[in-house]
């Protein structure tokens, strides 16, 4: 069995809301023991295992639907629980093996709960019926690829893609106008661009952001702020964002889909865009598992990152919410999502990547980055995939102030490690870490700088917010 089904089930199957008819439960009950052993069907009601390789993507515990998060352990495994492989490599590999990776980049909806627990065989044969069922059975036993691919996704895509959703696997380019910030327009006009992080405070005093945005105000064309980082609370990205809007700084608002449902998402958005917030960072979050005891909810998110850039580019671009109806001042926004170039092959990290800048980002911001010559296999990948001339890349760039830090990073952080070499550096240089760490910043930006398809760095300060200035000034970047 585990030739078909490479993990196991390890989340329990889920029960509809409402109470069904007997033969739709009976039918749910034939389904559950078929696809439950076979694929590890979790009775999502909304089945993408046509388009997964077979492999039910709703075993990886955060329910990811689009691909990786990019927390995947060196060894493959997933990060919310090393005792398993990560879902989404295995759907990866297997679908290169099986030559179907192109049917990996059509952006696919979120879970429509009232169909959660339900069957969905009674929808695909009413479906079939409706092709017409002698016209499905031809295509699919045909040997012309056209036609089947054609009689198959008749079927299979009106279910998988509802009217409310629509997703593909194209490109969407951003409306050619006017740049929406400063942030978009510098990137637009080819400067290699610096941004940075800004700590969010624990507390509600707004002293100390207010200083450190001051600090780093005049070296970077834009500040981000994180939202909850290792699932830590701490003063919300929007707070933050309207401070630094009203130190005249220019914000990018991170969001975690972790955090937020598609109700909040839309809501925070139409909120935000009126206050003047353009620069938004869709990410998918850290899992719960990260942050503090008692662990909150580390079970599925509502949406995950792509899922919320193409909901967010179809509220700028078509002027709608999720649920169609229009909205009268469309929102104005430039997109962004994180990336994690190192957190799996190149080749399966180009596809999820290709998938992000097809839902709607236009620009990247990276995981912190050590070892800048691995970036090569990675940027060539997303060279193949004809992206690097659709989206802005930053890479993010760390200045480590101690060892403790630089070990920190390597053990705790998803989808960061630290070469063995950096780490004894730190070690090594005792009471003079931090100028250390402030060299091995340095020695990464200059190679960053020469790589072909680079937009900029994006600085993640790591509560150091002073050192900005001396990275930016002795690495040639001013403004
Ligand atoms: S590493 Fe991420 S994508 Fe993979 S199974 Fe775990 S949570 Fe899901």
């Amino acid at each position: 069995m585990s030739g078909i089904k490479p993990a196991r089930r390890w989340q329990p199957a889920f029960y509809p809301f409402k109470r069904e008819s007997f033969g739709r439960r009976l039918l749910a009950k034939v389904e559950i023991c078929v696809k439950g052993p076979l694929f590890g069907c979790r009775m999502c009601g909304n089945c993408l295992l046509q388009e997964t390789a077979f492999i039910c993507p709703m075993e990886c515990p955060k329910g990811m639907r689009n691909g990786p998060c990019g927390g995947i352990t060196p060894e493959r495994n997933c990060y919310v629980d090393e005792t398993r492989k990560c879902i989404w490599y295995n759907i990866y590999e297997r679908a290169i093996k099986t030559g179907r990776e192109e049917t990996l980049l059509e952006v696919l909806p979120p879970l429509d709960w009232d169909k959660v627990g339900t069957e969905t065989w009674g929808e695909v044969v009413r479906q079939i019926r409706k092709v017409g069922t002698g016209k499905f059975i031809g295509g699919i036993m045909s040997n012309d690829k056209v036609k089947k691919a054609e009689v198959w996704n008749s079927v299979f895509k009106t279910i998988r893609q509802p009217v409310w959703w629509h997703g593909d696997a194209d490109y969407h380019p951003a409306p050619s106008g006017d740049p929406v910030s400063d942030f978009e327009r510098r990137l637009r006009e080819g400067e290699f661009v610096v941004a940075t992080e800004v700590t969010p405070p624990l507390g509600a005093g707004t002293d100390k952001l207010i200083r450190n945005i001051e600090l780093v105000k005049p070296f970077v064309t834009a500040v981000n702020f994180t939202d909850s980082s290792s699932a830590r609370p701490k003063m919300s990205s929007i707070a933050c964002c309207s401070v630094a809007l009203s130190q005249k700084a220019e914000p990018v608002l991170q969001i975690a889909a972790r955090d937020t449902t598609r109700t909040g998402l839309q809501s925070i958005i139409i909120g935000v865009n009126a206050m003047g917030i353009k620069n938004i960072l869709c990410v998918t979050g850290d899992n719960a598992k990260t942050g503090p005891s008692p662990t909150s909810n580390m079970n599925f998110v509502d949406i995950d990152s792509v899922q919320m850039l193409w909901m967010l580019r179809r509220m700028r671009d078509d002027g709608i919410y999720l649920d169609g109806r229009i909205i009268k001042n469309a929102p104005k926004l430039f997109l962004g999502a994180a990336t994690s170039p190192f957190a799996s092959d190149p080749i399966l990290q180009a596809i999820k990547d290709r998938k992000k800048v097809n839902a709607g980002a236009q620009f990247f911001q990276t995981n912190l980055i050590f070892e800048p010559d691995r970036l090569d296999p990675w940027l060539e990948q997303l060279d193949k995939r004809d992206i690097l001339n659709k989206v802005f890349i930053l890479i993010g760039v760390a200045p480590l102030k101690s060892y403790k830090i630089a070990e920190y990073l390597h053990m705790k952080v998803p989808g960061v490690t630290l070469p063995e070499k950096i780490l004894k550096r730190m070690e090594k240089a005792g009471e003079s870490a931090p100028e250390e760490g402030v060299q091995i910043a340095l020695e990464v930006i200059d190679k960053i700088k020469r790589k072909q398809g680079v937009n900029g760095i994006h600085i993640m300060t790591l509560s150091w917010e002073s050192i900005v200035q001396r990275i930016v000034t002795e690495s040639g970047l001013g403004k």
